[in-house]
């Protein structure tokens, strides 16, 4: 995976406030798509290699910014990158990073670090949008696996990424899918972004939001129609702010 071709576009990964699980889905892809090493150079990626030049032309970045130290690496990214796309929503939305927006700050960081608090570098928990432009997204948590290879042939092609407009339950009823909000659970999928096949209520899992809300989503008639169906508040509220707390915030402002 060392860098050598100066021909082949030069592509960087970085990573912030993460699990990394969005860039093992990027490694298990190079594994299994051997043609995508053929026609990128992959010059810095710390998951995957060792070797480490900073002349690049696309920066995938995952994670969200936590730390004020952060911004300054984020800005030399979007400085040296024609292209920067951000992988999966931690960075994309903020991700589950983001489960504490909205708490008072300090109170969360004594239930985390006790009395040591001071000792860590760390703030709010934001997507890297809040600190500079991005040209695309790859969403979810972790990311798709086709949709990043998708995604990569794409800019190759010169197309920007574009996530489905449309809302999870399009896929979930084109899978022939039973709608398990029927079924009395709490399920995204009627605000959330698709994209990913409505793999989890695929699974008899409801959807959680990974995605990011889809353009106008209809928050009101989610929590109206979940109500009408007898399922607590604050269930519908927990799951709402897994992933979307940020959003939500945007939307209802
Ligand atoms: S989006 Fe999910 S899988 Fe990807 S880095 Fe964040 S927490 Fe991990
Ligand atoms: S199970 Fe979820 S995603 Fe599927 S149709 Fe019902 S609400 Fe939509
Ligand atoms: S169904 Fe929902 S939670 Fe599951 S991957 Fe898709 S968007 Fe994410």
């Amino acid at each position: 995976m060392a860098a050598g071709n100066c021909a082949k576009p030069r592509v960087a990964f970085f990573d912030f406030a993460s699990c990394e699980g969005c860039q093992l889905t990027v490694v298990d892809c190079l594994q299994t798509h051997l043609d995508l090493l053929q026609v990128v150079d992959i010059v810095q990626f710390r998951e995957a290699m060792s070797e480490r030049e900073e002349d690049y032309l696309i920066a995938f970045v995952e994670g969200s910014v936590t730390r004020p130290s952060d911004e300054a690496r984020l800005l030399a990214i979007r400085r040296q990158a024609a292209i920067v796309v951000a992988l999966g929503a931690c960075a994309h939305i903020g991700g589950v990073n983001a489960v504490r927006h909205g708490w008072d700050f300090n109170a969360v960081r004594k239930t985390v670090y006790g009395d040591e608090g001071h000792r860590y570098e760390t703030g709010e928990a934001r997507p890297i949008s809040a600190v500079i432009p991005v040209d695309g997204v790859v969403p979810g948590c972790p990311i798709d696996r086709q949709e990043f290879i998708r995604t990569v042939r794409g800019l190759l092609q010169g197309r920007l990424p574009r996530p489905p407009e449309y809302a999870v339950c399009v896929e979930c009823k084109s899978r022939e899918n039973a709608c398990l909000v029927l079924q009395g659970e709490v399920c995204l999928g009627s605000v959330t972004r698709a994209g990913c096949g409505a793999i989890c209520p695929t699974y008899q899992t409801a959807c959680e939001g990974c995605r990011g809300l889809m353009p106008d989503a209809n928050l009101a008639g989610l929590r109206a129609d979940l109500a009408a169906r007898d399922l607590p508040t604050e269930s519908v509220e927990a799951a709402l702010q897994l992933f979307l707390s940020r959003e939500l915030d945007q939307q209802e402002a």
